[in-house]
């Protein structure tokens, strides 16, 4: 439980909060909290980072990091986003993903450049629906010494500046190999690869939809082999699903602290309205759920420290903690009132914000049926 932290992760808490505090909130004063901040702010950011050992807590030992557990991990990302500062996104430096296990040449390519912050990859695994919708996903079929490979793409966060693409795509079984799913690295500028559209999401993050038009992939740039691409693109998802649930029960220790201010000062209507029980209800309820979240959060953590079958735990977290910080939120904004409408208002961004998270990474109900066939079909998963 939070509280009973190992005194080095005590420390850390302690040290990111002091960062949040003396560095990032000083730092971002007058920016655009939606836009991306200025490059020397940036860089302002990275290397007090790397001072205070922030920044490699995601990088592997090889490339220099420290690779922090995921309790650690959790401490780190919890308390960062308990400071609501729009700096967050730079304090860690960009962690290996799905590209953790490339070997060879494509570490040499790919990975090593990723993780020396020189180049920048973006997952390309969300399928369009709908009206116009192909009826066939996006495919890939061997000719020669290449993979020619067809279809659309309609979420790839950070797509338009990505210097490569992470395409899962289906290959034809033929005469040569078998077919599967496989993740694809695939250059952007490749002939046959054109960015449809450039769109944004309402918590502010950059996105395009990829068309790929027999784009000529080398086949030497499938991750892993073919068959191994769903493995391979959920290689880090309980990180990934843990990560989303420490930002949620961060985001809700700011917004709860932001509410007892609120209702601990004085109203025009007269008195607090923390007086009133009506009030008081709403606003139990909202320690309630952040309480319950983060005692489920800390409680997978730990799991992961010690087993690597924790999937159905970490979907549950997330699910749990991203649909608390959903409530929690919008009780916030219910309290406070109109004020907290007006658009750059710290509720009206975090409102945004935390409606994605139900979606992005897993919708909600999709991970629940993950949850549900974890135990029937595998007899696994915790109470
Ligand atoms: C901010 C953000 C960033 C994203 N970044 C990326 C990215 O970088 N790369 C990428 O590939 N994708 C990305 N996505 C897309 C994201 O992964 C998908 O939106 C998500 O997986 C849901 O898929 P979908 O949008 O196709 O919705 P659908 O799969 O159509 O699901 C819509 C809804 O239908 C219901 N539903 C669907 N299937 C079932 C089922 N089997 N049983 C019951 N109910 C079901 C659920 O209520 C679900 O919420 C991002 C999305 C967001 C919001």
């Amino acid at each position: 439980m939070p509280e009973s932290l190992p005194p080095d992760l005590v420390a850390l808490r302690d040290r990111m909060r002091a960062f949040v505090e003396a560095d990032l909130l000083p730092l971002e004063a007058g920016l655009e909290p939606d836009a991306p901040a200025p490059s020397d702010i940036r860089q302002r950011v990275r290397a007090r980072s790397k001072e205070l050992g922030l920044f490699g807590m995601t990088q592997p030992r090889s490339a220099g990091g420290s690779e922090a557990g995921p309790l650690a991990m959790v401490v780190a990302r919890e308390t960062l986003a308990a400071g609501n500062s729009s700096l967050a996104r730079y304090v860690f430096g960009p962690g290996p993903g799905m590209l953790a296990r490339a070997d060879g040449d494509l570490r040499t390519r790919y990975l090593e450049p990723v993780l020396r912050g020189e180049a920048q990859g973006a997952f390309a695994f969300t399928e369009p629906s709908g009206p116009g919708a192909p009826d066939r996903a996006t495919w890939a079929k061997r000719d020669g010494e290449a993979f020619v490979v067809t279809g659309r793409k309609s979420f790839v966060s950070g797509g338009a500046t990505a210097d490569f693409y992470q395409v899962l795509v289906n290959v034809e079984e033929d005469a040569s190999g078998p077919g599967g799913t496989a993740v694809l690295l695939v250059d952007s500028g490749t002939p046959g690869v054109t960015i449809d559209r450039a769109f944004e999401s309402i918590e502010g993050g950059g996105h395009v939809e990829l068309r790929f038009d027999g784009a000529r992939v080398p086949q030497s740039n499938v991750l892993g082999k073919v068959g191994e691409g769903m493995p391979r693109a959920m290689g880090n998802i309980n990180e990934e699903r843990v990560e989303s649930a420490a930002s949620a029960c961060g985001i809700a220790l700011w917004t709860v602290d932001y509410v007892t201010r609120h209702i601990t000062q004085g109203h025009r209507a007269g008195g607090r309205l923390g007086d009133r029980e009506g009030v008081r209800l709403r606003y139990s309820d909202l320690r309630i759920e952040t309480y319950a979240a983060r005692a489920m959060l800390y409680r997978t953590a730990r799991l992961l420290e010690t087993s690597d079958d924790a999937m159905n735990e970490a979907a549950a977290t997330k699910v749990f903690c991203t649909e608390v910080v959903g409530r929690v939120v919008d009780g916030a904004v219910q309290l406070v009132g109109g004020q907290a409408l007006i658009v750059g208002h710290p509720l009206e961004r975090l409102y945004r914000r935390v409606r994605s998270m139900r979606v992005a990474a897993g919708a909600s109900d999709v991970l629940r049926l993950g949850v549900a066939r974890g135990i029937i079909e595998f007899n696994a998963g915790r109470l």
